[in-house]
């Protein structure tokens, strides 16, 4: 089968719910990026699963895609299909040894995750308030604020391995690290399983809108982004060596390091993917030269091209 029919196969399996070069400026929170062969919408695991497995079998390569939230895809797009879990979104509680235990889908956003919580008066993910993803790609990123990350929360998760058979986990077997669960290539995060403590419904409320607040405050929200770009050094934080190193402000085409945070850049002017990338090598050469760190993007770039250093 050519990749064409391949997709149109697709189309078929899964009607209105498959997109051919489907530009991905739509579906990232910075704006940016050029149009992915296919992307697809399943709707539940077997569907997940049936469609990783014909993938596999034809030889194309995928990837999940969550919010997209920390994601860059280059202007030459992506030679390939993009699994959206966003219509995996179920959340369940239940109890476990006397104590809370949810469990949400890999599509679900982090935002109805944590306003779940709160309603159900249960502690634990306040830090993840105003972080943009979903479950699954904050799982796969080990998304985390205010010295908490989701390793910290995590009981187990359920995936799709490199050859499409759902497997379980626990937190314990699973290689977390700063910002980074680190799955082999083809891995499907399915849903997560969250321990939780019961707490003070107000309290939990006070936190969240607390940590949102702070957000607000620092963080520039008034402009597409894909949050912090860098990693943090074990120096310190990205954002301080680059305020340091004078570079807030500094742009290419309509992509901006952000006055109001220098771990930040912003698409303030109808920024391209490649405006974005010229810019990190800029921000990334400079903090070198003055600093000799250097910074290691935390934001996802793929497509043609990919990331090359330096
Ligand atoms: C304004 C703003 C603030 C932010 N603040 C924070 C913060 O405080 N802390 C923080 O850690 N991050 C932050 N981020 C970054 C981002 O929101 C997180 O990394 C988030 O966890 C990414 O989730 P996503 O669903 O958008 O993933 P995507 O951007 O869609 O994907 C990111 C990576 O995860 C993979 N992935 C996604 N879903 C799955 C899945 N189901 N299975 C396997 N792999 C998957 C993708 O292939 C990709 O490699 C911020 C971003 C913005 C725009």
């Amino acid at each position: 089968m050519t990749r064409e029919e391949a997709y149109r196969e697709l189309s078929i399996r899964m009607p209105g719910r498959v997109f051919l070069r489907e530009p991905m400026d739509r579906h990232t929170s910075m704006g940016v990026g050029g149009a992915a062969d296919c992307l697809a919408f399943p709707r539940g695991i077997e569907e997940v699963r049936d469609t990783a497995v014909f993938l596999l079998r034809e030889g194309i390569p995928f990837l999940p895609l969550g919010n997209g939230t920390n994601l860059i895809v280059r202007e030459r797009g992506y030679r390939g299909v993009f699994l959206s879990l966003r219509d995996l979104d179920g959340m369940e509680l239940r109890e476990e040894g006397g104590m809370p235990v949810l469990t949400a889908g890999a599509g679900a956003p982090l935002s109805r995750a944590v306003r779940f919580t709160v309603a159900n008066a249960l502690a634990g993910l306040e830090f993840c308030a105003g972080i943009p993803g979903t479950v699954g790609g904050a799982i796969r990123m080990n998304a985390g604020a205010w010295g908490m990350e989701i390793k910290d929360v995590i009981r187990s998760l359920r995936f799709l391995n490199g050859s499409a058979t759902v497997r379980t986990e626990v937190r314990e077997r699973l290689p977390f690290r700063y910002r980074a669960l680190d799955l082999p290539a083809g891995t499907v995060i399915l849903e997560g399983d969250f321990s939780l403590a019961r707490g003070d419904e107000r309290a939990v409320r006070e936190q969240v809108e607390g940590f949102l607040e702070r957000r607000r405050q620092r963080h520039p929200l008034e402009h597409p982004s894909a949050g912090s770009i860098f990693r943090n050094p074990p120096e310190g934080p990205a954002g301080l060596l680059i305020d340091r190193a004078g570079l807030k402000g500094l742009r290419v085409g309509g992509a901006a390091v952000s006055e109001k945070h220098g771990n930040f850049i912003v698409n303030d002017g109808g920024a391209g993917a490649e405006d974005v990338i010229a810019l990190m090598r800029l921000v990334r050469e400079r903090v070198s030269r003055e600093t000799g760190i250097l910074l290691e993007p935390e934001v996802k770039i793929v497509g043609e091209d990919g990331w090359e250093p330096l």
